[in-house]
Order: C-alpha cells, then structure tokens, then sequence
C-alpha cells in the first residue's frame, strides 16, 4: 500500500475552520468509499479473511498523510463508543514505537521509508476505517486480475482536495508525513485538540 504525493507550492485556499474541514473530509472519503465498494469491491480478495494484511507489513505501508487527516484519524478513535481515549493512547504509544524502529522522519524523502500501521489491529483490521481512512488505503486492493484494478484518477483528485483542506485550515503549504509522525507530531501540540 503505497502513496505517491510530496509537498508542493499551491495558492493559498480560502480560510477554514476545523470542524468544517473535517466533516468535508469524512464526507469526500467516505463517497471515495462508496464509489471503489460499489465499482471495484467484488472483485478484490476479502481483506476480513486475509493471512497476510498488508497494513501490518513493515516492508509494505508507506502511506504519507497531511495535518489534517492525522486530526480526523485522532478525531475518529477519541469519539468512538467502542474505542475511545484509552485507544488513542495506545494508538499513539505505537506510532512512537514505529517511529523509533522504522526510523521515521518529518524531513527527507518521507515516501521511501516503509512500517507498519499504528492503526492496524489484527482482528479488528484499521480503526479509523470508515470515516477517516487515507484516499491509497481505501483505493488498495488484491486483485486477480491486473485489468479489474481501480482508475487512479479519482484517488488523485481526492488527494488534492484533501491539500486544499488542510491548507484552508493551517493556512500553509500542506505537508505528507508519514502516520506516526503526523499522529504523535499533532498528539504532541495541544494533545491533538
Ligand atoms: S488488501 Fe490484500 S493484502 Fe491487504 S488485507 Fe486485503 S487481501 Fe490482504
Ligand atoms: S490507515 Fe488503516 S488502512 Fe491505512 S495502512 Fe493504516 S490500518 Fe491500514
């Protein structure tokens, strides 16, 4: 599961609030959702039932993600009834641990650098999978055949709104990092509030 997008210079968007920004996100992802489910869904291998998921493999995930996924992500697990705080904490301890041990960073190619997901949990599968999910984790799949692979031009323009968004809000060039750092970059600066 690979992601592909690196900083970039862009006009400034027009300013945002955070809650706006983030129900736009949940809302423009979970249409991405519904769109690769609906076109693309029967015909990928059932990730429930997977030996080998690819988010636990360390080799494999080098999703980057900007500020403001990294908030709907947190957003995700601290309102959740079935995860909560106590989650987040563990999320976050995690994302520090891969950080240490994958040798993350906020500068360099952050593209090149591979780990296994902090949100990954083996039997539950990604914690913030239906409203927070990043635009390559939703796009990604297991295909038999090469030619039932989803297009790539809807996941390239959801990422770019997704900039645009982050941008609208934080009112700067919006940056690709990798989960963990974004996660524990966020957690640290106002415990992610
Ligand atoms: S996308 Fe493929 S490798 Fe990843 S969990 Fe689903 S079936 Fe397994
Ligand atoms: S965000 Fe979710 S789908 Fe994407 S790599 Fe992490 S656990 Fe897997």
């Amino acid at each position: 599961m690979s992601g592909d997008r690196h900083s970039r210079e862009r006009k400034p968007s027009r300013r945002m609030s955070k809650r706006e920004a983030l129900v736009r996100l949940r809302r423009m992802k979970q249409a991405f959702s519904r769109y690769i489910g609906k076109n693309f869904g029967h015909l990928a291998a059932d990730c429930a039932v997977c030996p080998t998921p690819c988010c636990a493999d360390a080799q494999f995930v080098n999703i980057n993600i900007t500020q403001i996924e990294a908030e709907a992500m947190i957003e995700t697990l601290r309102e959740s009834p079935r995860h909560g705080e106590d989650k987040l904490r563990e999320v976050v301890a995690r994302a520090e641990a891969a950080i240490a041990h994958f040798g993350l960073t906020e500068t360099g190619d952050t593209f090149e650098k591979t780990y296994a997901c902090p949100l990954y949990e083996r039997g539950v599968g990604c914690l913030v999978h239906w409203k927070a999910k990043p635009a390559p984790c939703i796009q990604h799949g297991c295909y038999e055949h090469w030619e039932d692979l989803p297009e790539t031009g809807t996941m390239h323009r959801i990422e770019a709104q997704v900039e645009q968004l982050d941008e609208a809000v934080h009112e700067r060039p919006a940056r690709w990092m990798t989960i963990p750092v974004w996660l524990t970059k966020v957690m640290k600066d106002n415990d992610g509030r």
